[in-house]
């Protein structure tokens, strides 16, 4: 996995957000300048504040789509109705979606976040988070008598429909993905025995399997479409019989997101990606803004921009992942505009209408 130290802000400007008088920003100025070294400088560029005339940032552009998937909006609109409708307390296995804002959200509003079931009382509510689970935590939660309510995302579970496809017309599955990421941890176990994972094109030049002409692939739902097709490509000519699902496994919003941002990554300097550090899909955004020739920062909020990233800089591209609420995105811009920005842009690629029901057990608990 390509993602590292590097997207952490050098330098963590907690009180960011709301406080740029022209002291406070100067004072930033200065102290990013001494840790990393002098900005460039325009004298005919319109300066920021007083004494810093080293910012000259003029455009925002927004990538649209950007932010919540169909299945992000399904997974906390699951929790928020439980909240309503079902005598809690509502426990929630996991993130729900990987934000640490949406899940402060709601855990203000009473929901119970564990890591495991066994943190759950015997007969509770419990909702399964957006990226899956595999069938032993289903067994476990019979196991407790637990009250589920399911909100993987759909897109997931086709997913691990094909896996138990393959597995029972005896292909070995090459999954490719990334080791720990909840979604991958799920899907392996649909088939653990028949599944293998492949991570990079190094992993599909060495894995091995018994029968080269029983092969399947299938793939994480988030990953980048461009490291994906180069993995499938070395793995389509090691096994010409090579098996795929009828329909690419990486979601429209994986993919209507990346397009984005490769689209206003032509445009800008920098690219600011909101998103949690864990975000398998916002750390792609990243890279492929990266790929595009640009500098990159993969942010959790407005709270973590450091000024020193836009010396000399002009346009700066704006994008969030598909867990990250809008409103980061409107503070990014807030925050953005008090640097000097004056002109804000939307470049929308492609119109998203898509939604998914809720699970059934959530619609007969309707009051
Ligand atoms: Fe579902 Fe795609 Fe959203 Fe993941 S990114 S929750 S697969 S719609």
């Amino acid at each position: 996995m390509r993602y590292n130290n590097k997207y952490k802000p050098e330098i963590s400007l907690d009180r960011m957000a709301g406080l740029y008088c022209d002291e406070d920003l100067y004072s930033l100025m200065r102290r990013a300048e001494q840790i990393q070294g002098s900005i460039s400088d325009n004298a005919n560029a319109p300066a920021v504040s007083q004494g810093a005339t080293r910012l000259h940032l003029e455009k925002v552009i927004l990538a649209k789509p950007r932010g919540f998937c169909a299945g992000v909006e399904r997974a906390i609109e699951v929790v928020e109705l439980a909240l309503q409708r079902l005598a809690g307390p509502i426990y929630v296995r996991k993130e729900i979606v990987h934000n640490p804002h949406v899940v402060n959200a709601l855990r203000a509003k009473g929901t119970v976040f564990v890591e495991e079931l066994d943190e759950v009382p015997q007969g509770a509510v419990t909702i399964f988070s957006a990226h899956g689970i595999s069938p032993a935590v289903r067994d476990q939660a019979k196991a407790r008598n637990l009250q589920v309510i399911d909100a993987s995302c759909p897109l997931v579970t086709k997913v691990h429909v094909e896996a138990r496809r393959y597995a029972s017309e005896g292909y070995a599955i090459l999954l490719v993905g990334h080791q720990g990421h909840d979604e991958v941890l799920g899907t392996t176990g649909e088939a653990p025995e028949a599944i293998q994972l492949v991570q990079t094109v190094d992993d599909a030049k060495q894995v091995q399997v018994a029968n080269p002409d029983k092969v399947a692939v299938i793939t994480q739902t988030t990953l980048s479409v461009d490291d994906t097709k180069a993995i499938v490509e070395v793995l389509k000519r090691r096994y010409p019989k090579l098996v795929m699902p009828p329909k690419d496994d990486i979601c429209y919003a994986t993919q209507n997101r990346q397009n984005a941002v490769k689209a206003i990554a032509q445009e800008v300097e920098v690219v600011l990606v909101i998103g949690a550090k864990n975000s398998s899909n916002s750390i792609r955004l990243t890279e492929v803004a990266e790929d595009a020739g640009r500098r990159a920062y993969l942010i959790n909020d407005a709270s973590e921009i450091n000024p020193a990233w836009f010396g000399g800089v002009r346009s700066v591209g704006v994008t969030s992942g598909a867990s990250a609420p809008e409103h980061l995105v409107q503070e990014v811009v807030e925050t953005l505009k008090r640097l000097g920005a004056t002109q804000v842009e939307e470049w929308e690629l492609v119109r998203e209408d898509v939604s998914f029901g809720l699970p059934a057990e959530l619609i007969q608990a309707s009051p």
